[in-house]
């Protein structure tokens, strides 16, 4: 609360203590503008604000103002969004005295709105890449014909190529935010069924080694080619959390590099896989080993135009948790990388058996 006849503050409660950063023996009976000064009160942007244009001040003047947000700084270096809301008092003959200032920290609620919008754009800026590539073909094709041109077969090829690809890039950007909000609003569930870890494995490897111009070697370890590793798994989403680490791979390792992917079956009581993807590529940087599993996190070493929105990794290890198993990596950088998997094959199926039988 702020007197009008001197501009002092002359109530202040015990939570003001914490926003400000001050006790509240020095609160009490300060000047609005020393109030202002010690805070270092200024907009959201950084810039300094004009006394005059402080809600309290405003309030003093007879303004009512409700919803202004200002940054404010406390001696201890740490800073603080403060939403501000003024109202002037009045007497009962309409005299004004002083003013009433409620402060709301909104530190935390600007953060994620930040985040959301340095989301936003992310997502954007690497959906418009293969969208104006699919574009660039459409456009190019259009051209073609209006001049009654025809295609060779090979530009044909090239094209439709080119049309697939990205569609599929542009594919899987969509599924990779949807997958997330799915995980964010606890969504997104396992639907396990028997099916063979070795089969979908080779699926992804063959249909990876395809499209790619990489070397991808399948390394068996307990297993012969063409048997089965029977496994009680969401079939979907561990071909995805394949696919993501051999993307990764491909992506993060130059053309032509040789990557391998294994499979070593530990059988017995504790009935479980694991799986490993190597490559020669970039790797990952100590100090970041153990962060590139954190939603949105691009390691410091990458050449930015190599896209990418940092979900892959965090969706593979939530993936990987629902199923009860464990992922990591290790690295040494320019020195490739290699990203386990260690899946336990038969976890749920007891539960199911007897929720079955009964
Ligand atoms: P994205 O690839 O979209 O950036 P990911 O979540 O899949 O996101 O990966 C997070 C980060 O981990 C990548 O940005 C990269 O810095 C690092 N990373 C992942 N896989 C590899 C790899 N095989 N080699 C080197 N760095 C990798």
């Amino acid at each position: 609360m702020v007197e009008a006849a001197d501009g002092c503050i002359s109530y202040a409660n015990i939570a003001s203590t914490s926003l400000l950063g001050m006790p509240l023996a020095r609160i009490q009976g300060l000047p609005l503008g020393a109030l202002v000064e010690s805070c270092a009160a200024t907009d959201l942007n950084g810039l300094p604000l004009p006394l005059e244009a402080f809600p309290a001040v405003r309030g003093l003047r007879g303004e009512t103002v409700s919803g202004s947000e200002l940054r404010v700084s406390r001696a201890d270096g740490s800073s603080s969004v403060l939403l501000c809301s003024t109202t002037p008092l009045l007497s009962a003959e309409g005299t004004l005295t002083g003013a009433v200032v409620v402060l709301q920290d909104i530190t935390a609620r600007k953060s994620l709105e930040q985040e959301k919008n340095a989301f936003l754009s992310m997502v954007s800026h690497e959906l418009r890449t293969p969208l104006t590539a699919i574009q660039g073909y459409a456009e190019l094709l259009h051209l073609l014909a209006s001049r009654g041109e025809r295609l060779d077969a090979a530009l044909t090829l090239r094209f439709l190529a080119g049309l697939s690809d990205q569609s599929q890039r542009l594919e899987h950007l969509v599924d990779e935010v949807l997958d997330l909000t799915r995980l964010e609003h606890a969504r997104l569930v396992v639907n396990r069924t028997h099916h063979d870890v070795l089969k979908t494995l080779t699926q992804v490897v063959e249909s990876q080694a395809a499209s790619s111009r990489h070397h991808l070697h399948l390394v068996l370890d307990g297993l012969q080619p063409g048997e089965t590793l029977q496994g009680y798994l969401d079939e979907y989403r561990i071909e995805q959390v394949m696919s993501n680490l051999i993307g990764n791979a491909i992506k993060y390792s130059p053309a032509g590099g040789e990557i391998e992917v294994g499979l070593r079956a530990t059988p017995g009581a504790s009935h479980e896989a694991l799986i490993w993807v190597k490559d020669q590529g970039i790797g990952i940087p100590p100090a970041e080993l153990p962060h590139i599993f954190e939603r949105f996190h691009r390691a410091g070493n990458l050449d930015r135009s190599i896209s990418g929105l940092g979900i892959g990794l965090y969706l593979v290890k939530e993936l990987v948790t629902l199923h009860g198993g464990r992922v990591w990596a290790e690295s040494s950088q320019g020195a490739g990388a290699t990203f386990y998997v260690q899946l336990p094959l038969n976890q749920g199926q007891e539960e199911c058996l007897a929720w079955e039988q009964e």
